[in-house]
């Protein structure tokens, strides 16, 4: 039976609940993670329990878990869920306390996990591209934190739904930072560009798949700030995360990218993505 785990317990999702005055509910004073899980193996789960340790860092809250321990209650949500492919979440919060913005003294964090099945682009969303709109990327200045107030990227991203849209890319001072749920690239005269890592965007682990992808097979790339101009004179743009893979972004602000298809560099990406996951995803320790 599938189960999730809180606070030391393993219960169906029914029965896990939480204080109102989890400080996660009343200040959003918490930090999570997404990990994938192919063949009920998580893929690269030290790489996200890092992340997990870089937000934990960044909101001053001491990590409840040692790798291990994250590692063996993941496994028996994972064992537990009915599906072979999943995606895990799991939150931190500062836990429950009389509300006040200070920390509160000597309060256990509280500890959720849970898993669903693995969501991946549709088909069509491969072979056709989906559209994109952009926006300011009006967030604060440590999208580098995997915070659960998400707030900011829940209202960015519904400018896209609004719009009929898959992403809201993002411009901040006139450059590139990120998608509201997703890492973005540049394609140009054959040429992949990502922005750097920085305290403007989160850390993808799919970000970092697809770069690691182009070193090995030479895929010409460079690591640097992406202008706006460049994006939207882009002859290609691509949106990455644990569950959109690499999709191309064939149209921008109603404008085609490109040729308004999904290029070649993106379909030698996703060829060498969809390889990887089969060789190395699926056979991650
Ligand atoms: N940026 C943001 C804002 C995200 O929410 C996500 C994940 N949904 C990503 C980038 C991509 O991260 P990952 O590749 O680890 O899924």
């Amino acid at each position: 039976m599938a189960l999730v785990y809180l606070n030391g317990e393993y219960l169906p999702l029914e029965e896990a609940k939480v204080p109102v005055l989890d400080r996660g509910f009343i200040f959003g004073d918490g930090v999570y993670e997404v990990i994938p899980v192919y063949n009920r193996r998580p893929f690269r789960l030290s790489e996200h329990l890092r992340r997990l340790q870089h937000s934990l860092d960044g909101i001053r809250l001491a990590n409840p878990h040692r790798e291990a321990e994250w590692a063996e209650r993941i496994g028996r949500i994972v064992a537990a869920a009915e599906t072979e492919d999943q995606g895990v979440y799991l939150q931190v919060t500062r836990g429950p306390a009389p509300r006040d913005h200070a920390f509160p003294n000597a309060v256990q964090p509280t500890v959720f996990i849970m898993s669903n099945p693995l969501s991946t682009p549709p088909r069509a969303a491969v072979e056709q591209g989906v559209a994109a709109v952009t926006a300011v990327d009006n967030r604060w200045l440590r999208c580098d934190i995997k915070a659960i107030a998400l707030l900011p990227n829940v209202l960015l991203r519904q400018l896209a739904v609004d719009a009929g849209c898959a992403e809201t890319v993002l411009l901040r001072d006139g450059f590139l930072t990120e998608g509201a749920a997703s890492n973005i690239f540049a394609v140009r005269d054959g040429v992949i560009l990502a922005p750097p890592k920085s305290n403007l965007m989160l850390p993808g682990i799919t970000y970092d798949v697809v770069l690691e992808i182009a070193q090995a097979k030479g895929f010409a790339h460079e690591v640097r700030q992406v202008s706006e101009a460049e994006l939207r004179g882009a002859d290609e743009i691509w949106q990455t995360s644990s569950t959109k893979e690499v999709t191309a972004v064939v149209r921008l602000d109603g404008q085609p990218v490109g040729t308004g298809k999904p290029g070649p560099v993106f379909w030698r990406m996703h060829a060498a993505y969809q390889d990887y996951k089969q060789t190395v995803m699926r056979a991650a320790s």
